[in-house]
């Protein structure tokens, strides 16, 4: 963090888990520190000598800003190129031999570079001694984060139903997900307050939570956007309880214009850069002056999820901490990853390009969003399925009136989870294949659904594709709900 007159993170001494306080620097990562001096010859590290990689130049082609459609990057893309030795002939900064070599734990030290920058513009963290490190995307950072913040039979709060994956790494490492109630803004305040307050470690068998785990913009599965009013009250709580707040935020650039409804003109897309950040609500990591939140970064879905890298962002010691993981683990992102990302983001786009690029997605998520959402206008039975218009991600939740199921009136009504059975099997008998909401409750045994939901996603398929999947799906609940409705 490079701005001064700011506040010092809080210390988490007492939060660090066994196995994290246990890890010691890398002794040979360590040796590092000396590369800088003048004139050393190093037989220290095992690193191959770059002669030795059989890899000359890598090429890769891609859109020029602000022409970003797949037509216009076949017609006027610019083509970067990294060869081995850019940096010792004086052309740039990173190069391959640096990248295919072994790096520093932290991710190198030119893409940190850039990650940072691009946090400061957008969060600006207001405490000093914020650092970055490089992960292999949001996946691997959460399970390094628990393992740094959790022990063995702790819970971690979340929101009640979640990114089943986020669930699935916990439990192996023996750690619970506790769903706290949700509202159309998400995880709910006070219903965590309340929570904690009444917390009973002897009924529950454990000691009070210290972590939320929280997907503030557009969350997987209910496409939930907190607000910033929101955002501030879950921030109160959490000092209140000194929670350590885990933001998970694939989704945070995937932020779209306000749906205005199937009729009417489209909200005109932001004209400036400026406009756009200013468009974004902000982040927990903007509003971070304890140094109590780590904010987890990705390129999945705002670059592609195949390059396996994101950044985490948090005070000085933790990032230590998740570096000494890295160390003795993934190392660091694939170097591959890493110089691609560096060409196209550093020294092709800038700072800028990236932003436009992030405003155009924007635009390409709104219009997926407003296709699907039309087609749920026509095809689906109202007095059965409804939905909130998602702000961000790329996920429609639809809510089925349970009570409306032919069971109902009978003595003997289908429970939630068989009339999500039913629903489920008739939408693959029609030829649509969409997520059960049983799949993401962050409890995975005694948690009884109030509520029965399907998740569906704008992201996958074409336009033509959605609308028909959509159509189908009306069908299939048509079918289990009687033609009645
Ligand atoms: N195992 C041994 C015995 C090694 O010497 C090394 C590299 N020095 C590794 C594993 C690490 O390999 P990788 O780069 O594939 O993580
Ligand atoms: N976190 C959430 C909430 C997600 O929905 C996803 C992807 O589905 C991820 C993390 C995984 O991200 P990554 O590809 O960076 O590991």
């Amino acid at each position: 963090g490079p701005s001064s007159g700011k506040p010092k993170a809080k210390r988490w001494d007492n939060y660090i888990s066994l196995e994290s306080r246990s890890r010691q620097p890398s002794s040979l990562k360590g040796a590092a520190k000396y590369l800088g001096q003048p004139g050393l010859i190093s037989l220290g590290g095992g690193l191959p000598c770059a002669e030795n990689f059989p890899i000359e130049e890598i090429t890769v082609k891609v859109p020029a800003p602000p022409h970003f459609s797949e037509q216009a990057c076949k017609e006027s893309g610019v083509v970067l190129r990294s060869g081995k030795y850019d940096v010792s002939e004086g052309k740039g900064a990173y190069d391959l031999s640096i990248a295919l070599n072994y790096g520093l734990g932290s991710g190198s030290a030119q893409l940190i570079r850039f990650v940072t920058e691009h946090t400061e513009i957008v969060c600006n963290p207001p405490y000093e001694d914020w650092h970055c490190a490089l992960s292999v995307g949001s996946t691997s950072s959460l399970e390094q984060a628990l393992r740094i913040f959790c022990e063995r039979g702790d819970y971690v709060l979340s929101e009640e139903y979640t990114f089943a994956s986020a669930v699935e790494t916990a439990l192996p490492l023996g750690i619970k997900f506790l769903g706290v109630k949700m509202d159309a803004e998400g995880l709910i305040a006070e219903s965590m307050d309340e929570l904690l307050t009444n917390w009973d470690a002897s009924a529950r068998e454990a000691r009070k939570p210290r972590v939320l785990y929280t997907v503030p913009s557009g969350q997987n599965p209910t496409g939930a956007t907190q607000g910033t009013i929101r955002r501030q009250a879950i921030y109160k709580v959490a000092q209140k309880h000194d929670i350590y707040i885990f933001e998970d935020e694939p989704y945070y650039f995937l932020q779209m214009q306000p749906y205005t409804g199937p009729n009417s003109p489209p909200v005109p897309a932001p004209k400036t850069n400026e406009e756009f950040l200013k468009a974004l609500i902000p982040t927990y990591l903007s509003m971070d002056t304890d140094g109590r939140v780590m904010r987890m970064d990705s390129f999945s879905k705002v670059i592609a999820p195949g390059t396996r890298v994101g950044w985490v962002t948090a005070s000085e010691q933790i990032i230590e901490r998740f570096v000494r993981h890295n160390e003795c683990g993934v190392q660091n992102p694939s170097g591959i990853s890493q110089i691609l990302l560096y060409k196209i983001l550093d020294e092709s786009w800038g700072h800028d390009g990236y932003l436009k690029w992030l405003i155009n997605l924007r635009l390409e998520y709104t219009r997926r969003r407003d296709v699907i959402l039309a087609a749920c206008e026509t095809f689906l039975p109202k007095n059965i399925v409804s939905w909130n218009p998602p702000m961000a991600g790329m996920f429609l939740w639809m809510t089925l009136d349970h009570t409306r199921h032919p069971s109902y009136p009978t003595s003997t009504p289908l429970s939630i989870k068989e009339i999500e059975d039913e629903v489920f099997l008739a939408s693959v008998g029609h030829g649509v294949l969409v997520s059960r909401g049983s799949w993401f409750t962050a409890e995975r045994s005694g948690f009884e659904a109030k509520e029965l939901f399907f998740r569906a996603t704008f992201a996958a398929a074409t336009e033509e594709k959605m609308t028909e999947a959509i159509e189908r799906f009306g069908s299939a609940v048509r079918g289990v709900f009687g033609t009645a409705n």
